[in-house]
């Protein structure tokens, strides 16, 4: 049967982009390096037409699919399971931009291009995409949609979701379901470009996209504004939000262990300040008027923070690129984790009145149970989302620890869920949280998605074992 499938799969995308043995080998493996699956190939399509092609053999011989584009997913939802059953769809040669807009102010590209080539085209055009990740380089616009990204720019930009006016998708029935319009209004019944976005594939195969460009600030004005508590971090926020309005583009919150670990393994890159802080704001205003104007923002901003206390100490960027190395420090924070060693990560969502309370309960129960553990700290912080993330005690065994994340995970999950959050703010759900979900979401909210999902894929062919 697998012959027969195959076969097929070469004769409508060509034997060369039908990939099978040791040539998966880097589709595979999860960015982490976390998990190597099987598959029974890798299929490489260059175009819509050949995707639903793709989608109809699938669909004939019963063989799951695991779309995947740039693979930096962080919650297992782009490699194959153990099985060997499923093919991988790799949409990474659909990469064109088809079409820029300026009047409209939208840009229809293909899944596959990378997210870097999308903000390039835009800039080419003279307009903004405002999407930005440390992943840019290697994840596509495909992928950021079936995750719903997020990253550094949701604060006043919004999400994938809220970047996206139209879809293309192929069904899990190899039909091609046009919804590139590019449209700001448009009620005309069930939303099902939204059903798509943040589905991680499990749905559908998302094609192209119809995506929101912007205006190219005039300007930029970025400062790290040193803390003594994320209490304080979220007084700094409500004057940044009442200066700056809408030019607040970034509000970035990190810890000073987070801080340490990049200066300890990036020796390049170091704090402005002379002492330590417990914590750091990096803040980033976009101005449409001027560098003046923004310089000026800025300023009004830390004198009103020194004023009142909040802030400890602050270090105000006066070129590119000391603007540059700040940014850097937040940047760096994963790698350096990485380096560092394992740790046990949760990509938790909180309502911003409550981040503080939550922060300090739960810091103090971790403490009560896993004594001397590290707390790495760091997020989004004006988007009510943080890295929230438990390493192992200075000198203990992180394979020991890591024994113990269940028991981590549920401390930290159930006072999100406490808390009135979301235990995946921008990751997604995947492989890793599908059972962990289950704990918080009514039965009542997963019936419906389970509803939707047997509609749209009713022999469970797109991407099984993920989200649900
Ligand atoms: P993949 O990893 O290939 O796939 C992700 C999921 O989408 C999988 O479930 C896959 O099956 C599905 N999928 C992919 N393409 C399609 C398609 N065309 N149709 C249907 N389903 C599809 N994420 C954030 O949100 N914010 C961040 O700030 C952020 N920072 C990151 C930093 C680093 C260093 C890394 C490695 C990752 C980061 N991520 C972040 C996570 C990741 O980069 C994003 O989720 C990204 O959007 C994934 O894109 P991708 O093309 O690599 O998707
Ligand atoms: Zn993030």
């Amino acid at each position: 049967m697998s012959a027969a499938f195959l076969a097929q799969c070469r004769a409508t995308i060509g034997d060369a982009q039908v990939l099978t043995g040791d040539d998966m080998a880097r589709f595979l493996t999860d960015w982490r390096g976390r998990f190597t699956g099987r598959a029974l190939a890798v299929l490489r399509p260059a175009d819509t037409a050949e995707v639903a092609a793709l989608a109809r053999h699938c669909a004939q011989h019963r063989v799951p699919v695991v779309p995947q584009g740039g693979n930096t997913g962080l919650v297992l939802g782009s490699v194959p399971d153990a099985s060997g059953e499923a093919v991988v769809l790799s949409l990474a040669r659909l990469n064109r931009i088809r079409n820029v807009d300026p009047v409209n102010d939208t840009l229809t590209a293909e899944a596959g291009c990378l997210l870097q080539q999308v903000q390039q085209a835009a800039a080419d055009a003279g307009r903004l995409f405002p999407l930005s990740l440390a992943s840019e380089g290697s994840c596509t616009i495909g992928g950021n949609l079936s995750t719903n990204a997020g990253g550094t720019a949701v604060l006043r930009y919004g999400n994938m979701r809220e970047l996206t006016l139209g879809l293309e998708v192929v069904t899990a029935q190899g039909e091609v379901w046009n919804g590139l319009r590019g449209l700001r209004k448009d009620n005309t019944g069930y939303d099902l470009r939204d059903l798509f976005i943040g589905a991680e594939g499990t749905l559908g195969i998302i094609t192209a996209a119809v995506l929101k460009l912007f205006a190219l600030p005039a300007a930029r004005a970025t400062a790290l504004f040193a803390l003594g508590s994320p209490r304080d971090a979220l007084a700094l926020l409500t004057v940044a939000r009442q200066r700056c309005d809408a030019s607040l583009t970034g509000f970035e919150l990190f810890s000073d262990v987070c801080l340490q670990l990049v200066a300890k393994h990036f020796s390049t890159l170091r704090s402005p300040f002379a002492g330590r802080h417990p914590h750091y704001v990096l803040l980033e205003i976009s101005d449409a008027e001027s560098a003046a104007h923004a310089a000026a923002l800025l300023e009004s901003v830390a004198g009103v923070a020194l004023e009142r206390g909040l802030v400890r100490d602050a270090a105000i960027a006066a070129s590119l690129s000391q603007s540059t190395a700040l940014w850097a420090l937040r940047e760096h924070i994963s790698m350096a984790q990485a380096a560092e060693g394992k740790n046990i990560k949760h990509d938790i969502a909180l309502p911003i009145s409550r981040i503080a309370d939550f922060v300090e309960q739960t810091d103090a129960e971790l403490q009560r149970r896993f004594v001397g553990c590290r707390m790495v700290i760091f997020g989004h912080l004006g988007d009510g989302n943080l890295h929230y993330n438990v390493s192992a005690p200075a000198g203990a065994d992180d394979d020991e620890f890591l024994r113990r994340q269940p028991e981590v995970n549920l401390v930290v999950h159930d006072s999100v869920h406490r808390f009135g959050g979301s235990i995946s703010a921008e990751h997604g759900l995947g492989a890793l949280k599908r059972d962990e979900i289950k704990r918080y979401k009514s039965g009542t909210e997963l019936d419906m998605m389970m509803a939707i999902k047997r509609a749209l894929d009713p022999l469970n062919l797109m991407n099984p074992g993920k989200v649900l």
